[in-house]
């Protein structure tokens, strides 16, 4: 215990620099400052979601910009979306949307999410999630980088 304290200590913050506010003003006034994400995979190939969690792991660390995951939709802003929409997955992403309170926004995370990238025309593939529920915010790539993801939140909350 004390070698692991004694590591903290020396090693410090690892964290980025943190690039400049955004100039953009935050997307939705009520949502400026702080923002809850509740992350949904409609169907990825599940490399959005590790770049998702280095977004929010030590290094870049979306969470000193206001920006925090959450459990449930019931609790969340926004909805981060990831892979190309499922048949299986079309409902449960329309129900996840409507149960997220006003005001909420979508954001596409992901090539597959915009317009279902390598998946497109596959056999169990909806269609992209803004066949399904509106989007507000795209983050392209396949998969997108951190950096990427954390400048389409820090639109959210404006820090
Ligand atoms: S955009 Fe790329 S990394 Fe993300 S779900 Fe699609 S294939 Fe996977």
């Amino acid at each position: 215990m004390k070698a692991l304290l004694s590591k903290i200590r020396r090693v410090g913050r690892v964290a980025e620099p943190a690039p400049r506010r955004p100039a953009e003003a935050p997307m939705r006034p009520e949502l400026a400052g702080s923002a809850q994400v509740r992350c949904v995979d409609a169907g990825s190939c599940n490399g959005c979601e590790i770049e998702i969690g280095q977004a929010f792991g030590p290094l870049y660390d979306a969470d000193r910009y206001g920006v925090r995951l959450v459990a449930s939709p019931r609790h969340a802003d926004v909805l981060a979306v990831t892979g190309p929409v499922t048949r299986n997955m079309a409902t449960a992403l329309r129900r996840t949307y409507n149960a997220t309170p006003e005001p909420r926004l979508v954001v596409a995370v992901g090539d597959c999410a915009i317009d279902c990238g390598e998946f497109a025309g596959g056999p169990g593939v909806h269609g992209p999630v803004d066949s399904v529920v509106p989007v507000d915010l795209a983050v392209p790539g396949c998969p997108p980088t951190p950096d990427a993801i954390v400048a389409a939140l820090r639109r959210v909350t404006g820090r």
